[in-house]
C-alpha cells in the first residue's frame, strides 16, 4: 500500500505568502519515503503531522518557484542525518540544481554535496529507488526546465502535474495513470499563462480517465471561489472522481480502493 499524505494544498505567489493553506509539499510513503515541492513551512507541516523528517529518502522538486523549493535545503539536512551521512536522493529540475535563465540554482554547493544521489530531471529521464519508479514528465511553465512526475508506487502509478500550461504533450506523458494530482492555481474563468485552470484540468483528467483525481496547489482565486466548486465542475465534465486536496488530507492506494481520509499526528510521534 502506498501512502500520500498533503503537507500542504497552497500555491501560487499570495496563497503561500499569507499561507491561505499550508505549502508543505507531498509525502509518499511505500516502504521508502518521497518528499515532492517541499514549499515554506514544509518541516513545521510534517512536525504538525508527527512524519520525522530524518526518514525521507528522496526530495523531488518540479522547479524553481519559492513555493515549490523552498524548505529542500533543511530537509536535505535531515534526509543526511545533519549532513553526516551521504545517502537519498535529490531529484530537480536543471532550475533548482544548476540555474535556468533567471531561475536558481536553489540549492547551495554545500547542500548539494550531500545526498548519494543529484539528479537533473529532464522530461522522459527515469530514475529506480525501489519500489519506486520516478520519471520526469514534460511541462510548460515560466521555469522552461520545469518538469512533472509520474511514479510508480507498488499500488500502481502516481502522476503529479506541476505548474504548467496545458498542452499535449503533457496529456500524453500522464495516461494510463491510476491516480492524478494536477496543481490548480486558477479558478473557473480566470486562467492565466503557464498554470492550470479548472477548466484545463477538466479537460486533462477527461482525458487521461484516472481512477481518481485529486486537485491542489490552490492559488488565492481558487481558494475564494471553493476548491471543492472546482472540484465538483471537474467530476460533471470528465466523469472521474475528483477529490480538491485539504491541508493533512491522506490517501491510502490499496489494490481495490483508494481511501481518502485526515491524518492526525498519533500519540508516541517524535
Ligand atoms: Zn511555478
Amino acid at each position: 500500500m502506498a501512502r500520500i499524505t498533503f503537507l500542504g494544498t497552497g500555491g501560487g505567489r499570495f496563497a503561500t505568502i499569507y499561507q491561505a493553506r499550508a505549502t508543505g509539499g507531498i509525502y509518499v510513503e511505500d516502504g521508502r519515503n518521497l518528499h515532492i515541492d517541499p514549499g515554506p513551512g514544509a518541516l513545521v507541516r510534517m512536525r504538525s503531522v508527527g512524519i520525522d523528517p530524518l526518514t525521507t529518502d528522496a526530495i523531488l522538486v518540479s522547479h524553481c518557484h519559492p513555493d515549490h523549493y523552498l524548505d529542500v535545503e533543511i530537509l536535505i539536512e535531515a534526509m543526511t542525518e545533519g549532513g553526516t551521512r551521504k545517502q537519498g536522493a535529490l531529484l530537480a529540475s536543471q532550475s533548482v540544481i544548476e540555474g535556468n535563465g533567471d531561475f536558481g540554482p536553489a540549492i547551495s554547493k554545500y547542500h548539494l554535496a550531500k545526498p548519494k544521489i543529484v539528479k537533473v530531471m529532464q522530461p522522459f529521464n527515469k530514475v529506480s529507488l525501489k519500489p519506486f519508479e520516478i520519471g520526469a514528465t514534460p511541462s510548460a511553465h515560466s521555469d522552461t526546465s520545469s518538469v512533472g512526475f509520474r511514479i510508480q508506487t507498488s499500488a500502481g502509478m502516481v502522476s503529479y502535474v506541476a505548474d504548467t500550461q496545458l498542452v499535449e504533450q503533457v496529456i500524453k506523458a500522464h495516461k494510463h495513470c491510476r491516480l492524478m494530482i494536477a496543481c490548480v492555481t486558477r479558478p473557473l474563468g480566470q486562467r492565466i499563462p503557464h498554470h492550470l485552470s479548472t477548466e484545463d484540468a477538466g479537460y486533462l483528467i477527461e482525458k487521461v480517465k484516472p481512477e481518481l483525481a485529486v486537485i491542489t496547489h490552490f492559488g488565492m482565486r481558487v481558494i475564494q471561489e471553493n476548491p471543492e466548486t472546482q472540484a465538483k465542475w471537474i467530476e460533471d465534465r470528465s466523469g472521474v472522481k475528483t477529490v480538491a486536496a485539504r491541508d493533512f488530507m491522506m490517501l491510502e492506494l490499496k489494490k481495490d480502493a483508494i481511501a481518502v481520509s485526515d491524518r492526525i499526528r498519533s500519540a508516541g510521534e517524535k
